[in-house]
């Protein structure tokens, strides 16, 4: 059983501390007074920890936590007015501006039952202590305000992450669906057609028929390849492999591939390491397809805040306008938000540098 839910860490845990004092006191009270005040503190307990699991009953909690407070003060020593520093914790999970007020009246609330219970019983009680606990519980409030900030700020990353990851796999299942409609779906009709001519061309043309068998062999062969491409591009890419991959393919190509790059990348999670060795992959079909360059360099920049990788070539430099290749790259850098911009001078190539944020879960 988990006493507070995982997001909080572990500062709840730490906060229980001050509930040490209160509970070591009604101990060593005993008896059945002590029985009584370990029961109203255990409720007491049981209530804070309900704030964080069920925050919309947070207010409700407060009152209920204000009201064993008071039942404790009226029965045990005054000091325990120190615990509405418990109570003062729902204000970070209230919104409502009237609710917000309730909360704040609270502890003075409790104070006035002290003061009361000075003119109305014979109890002598110490105001001075009490003043420094009703500081301490005002202070709270500005201490802890961070800390919940941060909460919410790592809460809406991960949800914002988690909604991207579903987005990129929405995207590829899309991008499978029509790659394979548009490259196997259609040599596979071109089949169908020519083993239909095939067919009808026996017995007599059988010249045709063996021309029509050859062409659906070839056809047929093609589609193996496509489906090849097609599953590879359904690989994780890891970005070291990619690179090394890229200084192949360059060397290959009789270019001079210059590769200047930290490996591995630190504080990458897999969605964006997959987009940078995407955009990898891109440019660099592209530099051997578009560039007619001799030398193509790729740097990679770890940087505090982002991944930078810029390719540059010596080649034609870029004229034309994004194809789908490009907008592809630019749609998923968008999707982390990431940027890329490409550079280009006439004679002196194109250079494409790609920023990948590093937002981490
Ligand atoms: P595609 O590769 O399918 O043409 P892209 O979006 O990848 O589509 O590229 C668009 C165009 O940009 C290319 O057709 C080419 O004219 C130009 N281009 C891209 N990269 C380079 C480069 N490294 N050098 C010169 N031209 C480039
Ligand atoms: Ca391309």
């Amino acid at each position: 059983m988990r006493l507070f839910p995982e997001k909080y860490g572990r500062a709840p845990l730490f906060w229980l501390i001050y509930m040490l004092v209160p509970l070591i006191a009604l101990i060593a009270t005993g008896g059945w007074e002590g029985g009584f005040g370990l029961l109203l503190l255990l409720v007491f307990f049981l209530m804070f920890r309900d704030m964080y699991w069920h925050p919309s009953r947070a207010f409700l909690d407060a009152l209920g936590m204000t009201a064993l407070l008071a039942v404790l003060l009226f029965f045990f020593h005054e000091t325990f007015i120190y615990l509405s520093i418990y109570t003062t914790y729902s204000l970070y999970f209230i919104h409502k501006r009237w609710k917000i007020i309730v909360v704040y009246m609270l502890a003075p609330l409790l104070f006035f039952e002290l003061y009361m219970l000075t003119l109305y019983s014979s109890r002598v009680i110490d105001f001075s202590t009490i003043v420094a606990a009703m500081i301490l519980v005002a202070a709270i409030p500005v201490g802890i305000r961070n800390e919940v900030k941060s909460w919410n700020m790592k809460e809406q990353l991960s949800k914002a992450n988690r909604r991207i990851e579903e987005l990129v796999k929405q995207q590829e299942r899309e991008r499978i669906g029509r790659d394979l409609h548009d490259t196997v779906g259609q040599t596979l009709s071109m089949i169908t057609l020519k083993s239909d001519i095939a067919r009808r061309s026996l017995p007599d043309k059988i010249e045709q028929a063996e021309r029509e068998i050859k062409e659906i062999h070839t056809i047929s062969r093609t589609v193996l390849n496509q489906i090849r491409e097609i599953v590879s591009d359904l690989k994780q890419l890891s970005f070291r492999e990619e690179l090394i991959h890229a200084e192949k393919l360059l060397r290959e190509m009789e270019m001079e591939a210059v590769v200047d790059a930290p490996v591995p990348v630190h504080g990458l999670n897999p969605l964006y390491e997959n987009i940078l060795a995407y955009s990898l992959r891109e440019s660099i079909t592209n530099v051997i397809r578009h560039s007619f360059a001799s030398r193509c360099t790729i740097r990679v920049e770890d940087l505090p805040e982002e991944v930078r990788m810029t390719i540059s070539d010596d080649g034609i430099g870029f004229k034309g306008e994004a194809g789908n290749g490009l907008l592809g790259m630019e749609e998923r850098l968008h999707m982390i938000s990431g940027r890329m911009n490409i550079e280009s001078a006439k004679q002196r190539g194109t250079v494409l540098v790609v920023h990948v944020p590093k937002v981490q879960k």
